[in-house]
């Protein structure tokens, strides 16, 4: 099964800090069955996309539009995520969700044209706090799953990456305890499955302050391939520190 750790920088880094990150993650030896991507901000991207070519490091963006062009003001489309060598791109990360009302329909319009213009979506679901508490949990993420994904065909659904991201982990510093990561990565999986049999293959990433001091057992899930990582990912070492764990969970 593929492994992946993807790091979302969110809105953090100017240019020479993200010129720095990206430079030492570079300069880094690859490591081996692990895909490695970086979701730097968008005035970045065409730059860590060149400072990164030659390397496996993939560049992701954070978010796209669901068009491909227009009159939007302040949007970025897939087409130019894609002339700028993004390969990846984040979609219905639970921030957009809370801050940007984007709802699962217009997540699923994403993750359809970033398939249509090559690019991978990693795409984000999670429940939050509340939800948990009332039980909702299995519920809140197969919708979220079905109303973004649903009509997808197999083959598309087999391009995707999904990333279960409890919101109420997210920058937190709690996370879910590797138990209740991979009860929902296997609920994810049976999800995937029922797709068709090679869509169960689709990478499950698990987010939520996983940082390398809880990375190895949160990794170590049956169902988990790796994570989407916020806050370690502003960090050389960390994130260094968390592809090595991934590679040898
Ligand atoms: C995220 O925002 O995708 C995330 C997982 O953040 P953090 O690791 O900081 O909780």
């Amino acid at each position: 099964m593929r492994k992946i750790v993807a790091g979302n920088w969110k809105m953090h880094k100017d240019r020479s800090e993200a010129l720095a990150l990206v430079s030492a993650l570079g300069r880094s030896p690859a490591i081996a069955g692990v895909e490695v991507m970086v979701a730097p901000a968008f005035p970045f991207l065409a730059m860590a996309a060149e400072l990164l070519q030659g390397t496996d490091i993939i560049v992701a963006g954070q978010n796209c539009h669901h068009e491909a062009k227009g009159a939007y003001t302040g949007e970025v489309s897939a087409p130019m995520l894609q002339s700028v060598g993004v390969k990846a791109c984040i979609v219905g990360h639970s921030e957009r969700r809370q801050y940007f009302a984007e709802s699962d329909e217009m997540i699923g319009r994403k993750v359809r044209i970033l398939l249509d213009h090559g690019i991978t979506p990693i795409f984000c679901c999670g429940e939050s706090r509340a939800e948990r508490e009332a039980g909702s949990h299995f519920k809140v993420v197969t919708e979220q799953m079905k109303g973004a994904l649903g009509g997808l065909t197999p083959e598309q659904m087999e391009q995707v990456v999904v990333a279960y991201e409890p919101v109420w982990a997210i920058g937190t510093g709690l996370t879910a305890t590797a138990g209740q990561a991979q009860e929902m990565h296997a609920h994810i999986r049976s999800l995937l499955r029922s797709h068709g049999p090679n869509v169960a293959n689709v990478p499950v990433l698990y987010g939520g302050s996983c940082k390398p001091d809880n990375a190895a057992e949160l990794f170590a899930g049956p169902d988990v391939n790796g994570g989407l990582i916020g806050g370690a990912a502003l960090d050389a070492e960390q994130f260094k520190a968390l592809v090595r764990i991934a590679s040898e969970s």
